[in-house]
């Protein structure tokens, strides 16, 4: 029988023994993740193992998905493989991340645990691309692209550079 996931993770503790993590987690348990995607049912696969550098807990990962995310050009689905691969070096000060060997990612530890599916989503979240596009047999052409973009530029209003020109050009009269 396999173990189930934990929902939190203790790095240090989990580093002390050399804990492996193996297993999936439902993408519609990833909450912020499936904002961003068209379809949140299937899995993340995750392969973790926890292992100490010196005295620095660390923290070597694996996390594979195939995610449906929205492309931005015929706004159809578009099953995007992921393989994230990183290396965490968990810290309690920003003293300690700058002496990380330069392979290893810092991570600040606030709490003893911290979340596993904040964890997974973030380094997730982090892996998935700005425009995702259809590789191929994508229905849309060049105009339309044009267009999302545009959409995409004017739901960024408030921080328009000419809305606030906008606002000086009134207060200077
Ligand atoms: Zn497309």
């Amino acid at each position: 029988m396999l173990d189930r996931l934990p929902v939190l993770i203790n790095p240090v503790s989990f580093s002390e023994r050399g804990k492996k993590l193996t297993g999936p987690i439902n993408v519609s348990d990833l909450t912020r993740l499936s904002d961003a995607l068209v379809d949140d049912s299937g899995v993340v696969n995750i392969d973790f193992s926890f292992d100490k550098e010196g005295r620095r807990p660390i923290l070597e990962g694996v996390i594979k998905a195939n995610l449906m995310l929205q492309c931005q050009a015929c706004l159809k689905p578009v099953e995007w493989s992921v393989e994230r691969r990183f290396k965490l070096g968990f810290v309690i000060s920003l003293e300690q991340a700058d002496k990380l060997p330069g392979d290893c990612e810092p991570l600040l530890l606030d709490n003893e645990s911290i979340s596993l599916n904040a964890l997974v989503e973030d380094e997730l979240i982090l892996a998935l691309p700005d425009f995702p596009r259809h590789k191929e047999e994508c229905i849309a052409r060049e105009e339309s692209v044009a267009e999302v973009k545009e959409d995409n530029e004017k739901q960024l209003d408030p921080n328009n550079p000419f809305s606030v020109l906008a606002e000086f050009k009134n207060t200077g009269d």
